[in-house]
């Protein structure tokens, strides 16, 4: 399904709050931070960024660049009162906000349309609202077909701009943009990227897959082609309960051992695949818990799947694996799966073709078995676990 993705970023967000506040700042070099020795600039407004004042920079440094900058102490309370604001106006579009910090969220707008209109008068709408609602805050929104793009999007009209990152001009519209752009491209990969002559995000687009695999590994090599072309599947996340789907049994009577932990941790595993189907989500990570019952002693091991998953063979062989380094000889009170890293069900197939079709065989199985259990209203499982209650 194509889906329709906002990126809402406040321009210079506290630092236009104090302007707001202090007609006296207004069209003025202004710095929200410390002023001590160890002071950081938290936020720059437009006139001081000339400069090349930036924010996290120490102020030392900005003032050396801009030495008439005006210092002004930071006041959470205020900055978390206009972005309530800006959150609820948000949530009059589309329940699917998931806020990346107090002045930027995504929102998750398909469907909206039909509703509230063409998605750049939605873009302008909230804009207009969120000026009118915080007495005079300017944002600018990026409009895209997923989080990815219309992150980039909503950076390249800045400030006060709409950006539309149109379906079917993906790629070519952050061709130009230089690697780092892309997420989880850091200092180490862009370096690794460069010594094969790639620069931009359009090199990586053309790029050979099997270089990109010699250069930075099969993971990162297929998530930065896949950015590269446009293509991101992360799903909004509106609140916290939604990053992970877990399932956890707490014992009337301790158990120990391995067999007996992954006994129990089999049909956890089984709800957390349920959970994700009925979610119609996938994950690429999994957790393992045990709580000793001395002490009270939880230990959590965890780690990332490349292809991702919905069924609960792979949960259950992932927490196999993980708990080979966790002490299951003690007396246990407590067991629990986890799937994390959420994505969207079509999240494309990997690089590795052989294992996903193994994987999407498990996956149909199991969904076919959710479809058999509705039908009859309860619950058939996979004979291997009949025996656990
Ligand atoms: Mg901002």
């Amino acid at each position: 399904m194509q889906r329709l993705i906002f990126h809402l970023d406040m321009d210079a967000f506290f630092a236009s709050v104090e302007q707001r506040d202090h007609p006296e700042y207004r069209a003025k070099p202004i710095i929200v931070g410390g002023s001590g020795r160890r002071g950081v600039v938290a936020a720059a407004s437009y006139e001081v960024r000339q400069f090349g004042v930036r924010s996290a920079m120490p102020t030392a440094k900005a003032l050396r660049l801009c030495p008439h900058a005006i210092i002004v102490p930071p006041s959470i309370g205020k900055y978390s009162e206009a972005s309530a604001i800006i959150m609820a106006v948000m949530k009059r579009y589309s329940p699917l906000v998931e806020p990346l910090s107090l002045d930027e969220a995504f929102v998750d707008m398909t469907g909206t349309e039909k509703l509230f209109g063409k998605p750049l008068d939605i873009a302008q709408r909230i804009k207009d609202e969120i000026f009118e609602e915080t007495g005079g805050l300017t944002s600018s929104i990026g409009v895209a077909p997923n989080k990815f793009l219309a992150k980039i999007a909503s950076d390249m009209n800045k400030p006060d701009g709409i950006t539309l990152i149109p379906f079917g001009k993906e790629a070519e519209s952050i061709a130009a943009l230089k690697i780092e752009r892309m997420w989880g491209v850091g200092k180490k990969s862009s370096t690794l990227l460069r010594e094969i002559g790639l620069d931009t995000i359009g090199d990586i687009a053309k790029a050979d897959t099997r270089e990109l695999i010699k250069a930075v590994g099969p993971a990162l090599a297929d998530h930065i082609y896949k950015l590269s072309r446009g293509e991101d599947h992360r799903i909004v996340i509106s609140d916290l309960s939604r990053k992970s789907i877990g399932s956890e049994c707490t014992f009337e009577y301790d158990i120990s051992g391995r067999s007996m932990v992954e006994k129990k941790i089999r049909p956890q595993a089984e709800i957390v695949a349920r959970g994700l189907r009925e979610k119609k989500i996938k994950a690429r990570g999994v957790r393992v818990k045990v709580r000793l019952s001395r002490g009270f002693i939880l230990q959590t091991r965890q780690m990332k799947i490349d292809q991702p998953f919905d069924d609960s063979k792979t949960i259950f062989d992932a927490c196999c694996q993980l708990l080979k380094t966790v002490d299951v000889d003690a007396a246990i009170r407590l067991v629990g799966a986890t799937a994390y890293d959420l994505v969207e069900e079509d999240f494309p197939e990997q690089i590795d073709l052989f294992s996903t079709a193994k994987k999407e065989k498990q996956s149909t199985l199991e969904h076919a078995m959710d479809a058999i259990n509705k039908k009859l209203g309860q619950q058939v499982r996979r004979g291997s676990s009949m025996d656990s209650e």
